[in-house]
């Protein structure tokens, strides 16, 4: 029973191994089981019906990508592949970049239940792997439990599990009560343990700089801070201001010395001044932004994360989707502010990336959401696109992803239609290439 369990997972291991690393190596270890004789060649030559390269740049007809040993080395027309590299036609789609999220958490089962961390990693793996199936290849986790997102990333980057970049903030910084705290508890039944910085937890400005070093410490690559109420935390109201000018501070300062970014939970206008003057770099949702604090954000290149598609999803879909009632209030409360601060940043030029604030549950909502939404509430689908690809790829300072160009990964996405005249051809996915292989299409949701 036991050896069939490890051969399974041989199996597995092996059929990753051959999709997202070296197969070369792989031939020459004596050790491995046989794999089936594939396409050997680390060359892979894909052909589009339409190119987008470059979400700034016009399509190319016929546009085709050479990608060697998991990197672009041509991008245009009439390439010249190798004889025997691998072929993949997409003649009759549209090829555009790899999305990227600026702004995910980690599905790690349902809402309201309290998983073993194990098993909670075990449900994000498959959320992962859901992830870059539907064409995401990078992505910025922005709170969760355990460091489970660190962990993550590590076993992504080392070819273990299949996934996309991830750029993990480990556990946001919160007040206790506030937008961070899920655990509506008794005090009696509230472990005195569970409140620390390690935690995330704050609540003086020298606890705010342990907790950054401790995200840090414990392999953080952005900070979030939660600095007003939000709308899924069952104890606060996203009108509440949580985080002191001090504690701002600190945690700024601490971020820039170890040469991370500050990404800002806010959901009203004196936080989003409040985190402005304390210099943080992303203003996430961004409810009750006014035309004064996108000037000042448009001065100094910060940028905006609106999660439109969350926001408009609960206030149109709450009670069908069983949420609280209390988040279903809350999100009503904040809807009206999320969409005018948007509108307000797009007049005004500001550098907005697309978030979607999606856990990755496989089958629910992605990046891609929030890319339509964006275009239903005013953004040009080039617009929209840019946000997604380029611009998400340059806040999460990825400078491997976001566009189709020599150099960068060789990560294709296949859609019918193209999205520059419909954006809903996003939702039609029909091949994704990651690092030049093609992820097998049964993983596809
Ligand atoms: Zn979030």
């Amino acid at each position: 029973m036991k050896r069939g369990i490890a051969f399974a997972a041989l199996l597995i291991l092996c059929a990753f191994a051959v999709s997202f690393s070296a197969p070369v190596s792989l031939a020459q270890d004596t050790d491995q089981m046989p794999v089936a004789p594939s396409a050997t060649s680390n060359t892979t030559i894909v052909r589009c019906g339409k190119l987008i390269a470059d979400a700034d740049e016009p399509a190319i007809d016929g546009g085709e990508v050479l990608i060697v040993d998991g990197k672009v080395t041509a991008v245009g027309r009439n390439l010249n592949a190798p004889a025997g590299a691998n072929r993949e036609d997409f003649t009759k789609y549209t090829c555009i970049p790899g999305l990227v999220d600026a702004h995910i958490h980690l599905w790690t089962g349902p809402r309201g239940k309290y998983p073993s961390l194990p098993l909670a990693t075990i449900r994000a793996t498959k959320a992962m792997a859901y992830a870059v199936d539907s064409g995401i290849v990078a992505a910025r986790v922005l709170g969760g439990e355990g460091f489970i997102d660190v962990a993550l990333k590590d076993a992504i980057e080392e070819g273990t599990i299949p996934g996309p970049h991830l750029v993990p903030a480990a556990h946001a910084i919160s007040i206790p009560g506030g937008h961070g705290d899920f655990y509506d508890f008794p005090p009696q039944l509230t472990p005195e343990n569970f409140y620390t910085p390690e935690n995330g937890f704050i609540n003086s400005p020298a606890d705010a700089e342990a907790a950054v070093h401790w995200q840090l410490k414990y392999g953080a690559r952005v900070i979030k801070i939660l600095a007003s109420g939000g709308v899924l935390s069952p104890l606060d109201s996203p009108l509440s201001e949580q985080v002191s000018e001090e504690e701002l501070k600190v945690i700024v300062e601490q971020a820039r010395n170890a040469h991370v970014k500050v990404a800002a939970h806010l959901e009203n206008l004196p936080t989003i001044w409040a985190c402005l003057h304390a210099g943080i770099d992303s203003v996430e949702h961004g409810a009750g932004l006014d035309q004064g604090a996108a000037n000042y954000m448009k001065a100094r290149g910060t940028y905006l994360t609106p999660t439109l598609y969350i926001a408009n999803n609960i206030v149109e879909n709450g009670a069908k989707m069983h949420m609280p009632d209390y988040a279903i209030r809350k999100a009503n409360l904040i809807w009206q502010g999320e969409l005018q601060g948007f509108k307000i940043a797009l007049a005004t030029g500001l550098n907005i990336v697309a978030g979607s604030d999606q856990t990755y549950e496989p089958g629910k909502g992605t990046v891609r959401d929030e890319i339509m939404t964006d275009v239903r509430f005013g953004a040009t689908p080039q617009q929209a696109l840019h946000f997604g690809t380029k611009a998400s790829a340059e806040l999460l300072g990825l400078d491997n992803v976001g566009t189709i160009a020599i150099g960068k990964e060789g990560d294709v996405v296949a859609v019918e239609g193209n999205p520059l005249e419909d954006i809903h051809a996003l939702e039609r996915v029909r091949g994704v290439i990651v690092k030049g292989q093609l992820l097998p299409p049964a993983n596809r949701y």
